[in-house]
Formats: structure tokens, sequence, C-alpha cells
């Protein structure tokens, strides 16, 4: 395919874009201040900042191209309808590393069977939001609004530990990202699927995985 990449110059973006071009996919990289030109590509993919993923997402979808958006920190709103008008695809996952996604589905098993969860998300310093996307997204997935903890400090990538109190025991969910390739693995997979899916907004790679 023909994928235009958002941020192909960023920390995700520059090991998306090694693992795209050796999966075979062709890469126009597209910077902050370049024109947001897709026109041609079959996907536009986005890892950039929370202000810039909803204007990239916009000229994407307007230019008739389908996205897939990794930024965290903002909300699609009406740009699903948007997508939906045009028949083309909306997909944002607030993580595409398939271990982070079984984290989560573990995590919601585990909250029917404890009374208490806390939640620890660790981040690089650099990390523009907080609490990360994948920390919400575990609350929702397991209820009664736990709090989370959020730590950003350098040498950390992306880490999540959910801890589950009940009478006498703990039980502690972990997922450590320990380099950023691990997000490919998750945007190849959406992109296989993209042509399959509805038209409109799909939120999280757990709706590919089973
Ligand atoms: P980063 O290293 O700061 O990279 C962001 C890149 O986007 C930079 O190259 C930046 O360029 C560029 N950029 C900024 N505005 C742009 C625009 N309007 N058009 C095109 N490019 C633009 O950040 P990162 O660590 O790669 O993370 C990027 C985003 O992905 C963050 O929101 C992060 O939370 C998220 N993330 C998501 C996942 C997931 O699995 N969903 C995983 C990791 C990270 P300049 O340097 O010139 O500003």
């Amino acid at each position: 395919m023909k994928i235009a990449l958002f941020g192909a110059e960023g920390r995700v973006g520059s090991a998306l874009a090694r693992r795209l071009e050796a999966a075979g996919h062709e890469i126009r990289g597209i910077e902050l201040g370049d024109e947001p030109d897709v026109a041609g590509c079959d996907a536009a993919v986005d890892f950039t900042t929370p202000d810039a993923a909803p204007k990239n997402v916009r000229a994407a979808l307007e230019q008739g191209v389908s996205c897939v958006v990794g930024t965290t920190g903002w909300e699609p709103g009406e740009l699903g309808a948007l997508a939906a008008e045009k028949g083309l695809r909306l997909f944002v996952a607030p993580n595409f590393s398939i271990g982070a996604v079984l984290m989560m589905r573990f995590a919601r098993d585990a909250a029917a069977h404890f009374p208490r969860a806390e939640i620890v998300e660790l981040h690089n310093e650099r990390k523009l939001d907080a609490p990360s996307g994948t920390a919400k997204a575990t609350a929702d997935l397991i209820g009664g609004e736990p709090a989370i903890h959020s730590v950003r400090l350098p040498g950390l990538v992306a880490h999540q530990e959910v801890i589950f109190g009940g009478e006498g025991q703990l039980l502690t969910i972990r997922h450590d990202t320990t380099g950023r390739e691990s997000f490919a693995d998750g945007v190849l997979l959406v992109l296989e699927k993209l042509p399959e899916l509805p038209p409109g907004l799909t939120v999280g790679l757990e709706t590919l995985i089973s």
C-alpha cells in the first residue's frame, strides 16, 4: 500500500516507517509545516500531537483517504461522522501494541473478581498527555472509576500496571513496551483489515483481535 505517515520523523513514526517499508509498503512522510497532501495514498497514519492529529485527519478524509491514528490526548468528535459520510474508515487506538491490548483484556476479566483496582501508567517524560489513553481505556473497561497514577521519567518507554486488591490477596497485571517497533504489529494488522471495516469510526485494536 501507499501510506501517508504524519509524524514520520517522530519517535514512533521513525520506528514505524522502517517496519512498514520492510513489510513492502511505500511511505510518504509528512512533517509539521509540510502540506498535508495525501492524494493518491491508500491510507494515512498519524502519530503526531493532540493538536495536529484532528487537522491531519480532516485533511486526509477531505482528500478521500482513510486514516489510522495512534496519537493520544484528542477526541475524534465529528470526524467519525465525516468519515462515514464519505464511505471512509477512521481507526483510532490508544495502544497499537498487541501485548498491551491483552493486558487490558486480562484486566477487564480480573475486575469481575476483585472489589478494588488502581492503575499505574509510566511513560517517557516527553509524553504530552496524562493520564495516558491506554490507562483511560483500561479504567473504562474495568469500571468503578479506578485511580490512575501517571509517572513521567526519562528512561521509560510505555508501561502499565493494573493492581487489583482483595481480602488477603493482590493481583498485578503488567505490560512493558521496551521498543517502539512494538506498535508496528498493530498498525500492520489494522492496515490489512481496513477495507473490511465498516465506514466511520472504529476505536481500539481489541476490535480486531479475537
Ligand atoms: P514525537 O516523537 O514528539 O513525534 C511526533 C512527530 O509528529 C514529530 O516528528 C513532530 O514533528 C510531528 N508533527 C507534529 N505536528 C505535526 C503535523 N501537524 N503534521 C505532521 N507531523 C507533525 O512523539 P511520539 O513519541 O512519536 O508520539 C506521537 C504520538 O503517538 C503521541 O500522541 C503519543 O502519545 C502517541 N503514541 C501512541 C501509541 C499508540 O500505540 N497508540 C504509542 C506510542 C505513542 P516536530 O518534531 O517537528 O514537532
